[in-house]
């Protein structure tokens, strides 16, 4: 089979040895005879299989007694509904902190529920205090990596006791957080997590209860609280593979390990762009995301010609997004670094190419 390196922004690179493992159990999970996709939510396999994942992403993470970990559906897409719905409380005022193309999505439907205030902060993200929000809002919603602009948070907002709420889809795991200075975090898994249909919310006990009695079964929290996340039939397969995927993380360091494995990759790509006169990155050094690297030449024909190139290479999907153009890598937990390496080689050889 032909060598290819993923660098989609999502779904994304699954680790390796997770998805020969899935090969390997498919037929018949764990001694059942039967496919993990065939069993039951009820049954004691699958049970076994949603228990391990919570435990091992309370472990990973950290997370306290206080917080509740849910398996949910509807992609961070739905969240963007769900978290007003259930935490805009009386008062009905949030404040969102606009750092790119997610965050005005997450405030779009937010805007459909409540009075939403919006900070806007393209570029740079800075160091936020209690004087930047709204004494009444019910809580301040952060996007804390921005997948299509390739910017990141160094330093978490100081709410002042203000509930924070990120929208963590494509990093988390990827380093290390205090998941207490968080009152609600949430990702799609299909980045960091594993594959797409499950979405993981981490919600402070506090933060439960608050929606409105007309508020749909299926969109408030305590629902999937007082039932497992298992009021209707889960996406088992998702999670099942969400599971593998945090053993591997355990395996391979934890979140430390893919903090360090994280940087070393990411400062290999931005020392080649930011050594280059060919290629450029045009996010602020302090803001860069580890996870998504956007670049770009000067001329739409030679980002065409790379992208043809190195696609004929195997890279793959480093196209970049359809609003900002040039190229992205994404960087996921699970590409490894010799995917990185080979990217670099091939970008300085391209350079050299086109005489630079
Ligand atoms: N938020 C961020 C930061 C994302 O990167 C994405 C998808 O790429 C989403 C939300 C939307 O996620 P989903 O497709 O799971 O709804």
């Amino acid at each position: 089979m032909k060598q290819v390196f993923n660098f989609s922004a999502g779904p994304a690179v699954l680790p390796r040895p997770v998805l020969e493992k899935v090969q390997k159990e498919l037929l018949n999970y764990s001694g059942t005879g039967m496919s993990v996709m065939e069993l039951s939510h009820r049954s004691g396999p699958f049970e076994e299989i949603i228990q391990g994942a919570e435990t091992l992403l309370r472990e990973l993470m950290d997370i306290p007694e206080e917080y509740e970990v849910l398996f949910l559906q509807g992609g961070a897409s739905l969240q963007f509904s769900m978290i007003p719905m259930n935490l805009l409380g009386e008062h009905g005022v949030a404040d969102y902190v606009v750092t790119g193309s997610w965050s005005k999505k997450a405030v779009k439907e937010a805007g459909k529920i409540g009075t939403i205030h919006q900070i806007k902060s393209p570029g740079d993200i800075p160091a936020y205090t209690k004087e930047d929000f709204s004494p009444e809002a019910s809580y301040v919603h952060i996007t804390s990596n921005n997948t299509i602009e390739g910017t990141r948070y160094t330093t978490y907002p100081e709410t002042g006791g203000i509930p924070l709420v990120a929208d963590m889809s494509s990093h988390i795991l990827s380093e290390p957080i205090d998941v207490s200075s968080f009152g609600l975090i949430y990702a799609g898994a299909q980045k960091n997590l594993g594959p797409s249909g499950v979405t993981v919310a981490i919600v402070r006990k506090d933060l439960i209860g608050k929606a409105p009695e007309t508020c749909p079964t299926m969109l408030k929290y305590e629902t999937y609280v007082e039932n497992g996340s298992m009021f209707n039939t889960p996406p088992t397969f998702a999670i099942y593979v969400l599971k593998l995927v945090l053993e591997w993380v355990k395996e391979n360091g934890g979140v430390a390990g893919m903090e360090a494995l994280n940087r070393e990759k990411a400062g290999l790509l931005y020392s080649c762009i930011d050594e280059s006169s060919l290629f450029s990155n045009p996010v602020p050094e302090a803001s860069r995301s580890l996870m998504n690297i956007p670049f770009t030449t000067d001329s739409d024909e030679v980002n065409k010609l790379f992208l043809e190139q190195a696609k004929r290479r195997g890279f793959e999907f480093l196209k970049g997004h359809r609003s900002v153009g040039g190229m992205r890598a994404s960087l996921y937990n699970a590409m490894p670094l010799e995917g990185v390496r080979a990217l670099v080689d091939f970008m300085k050889e391209f350079e050299a190419d086109q005489g630079g």
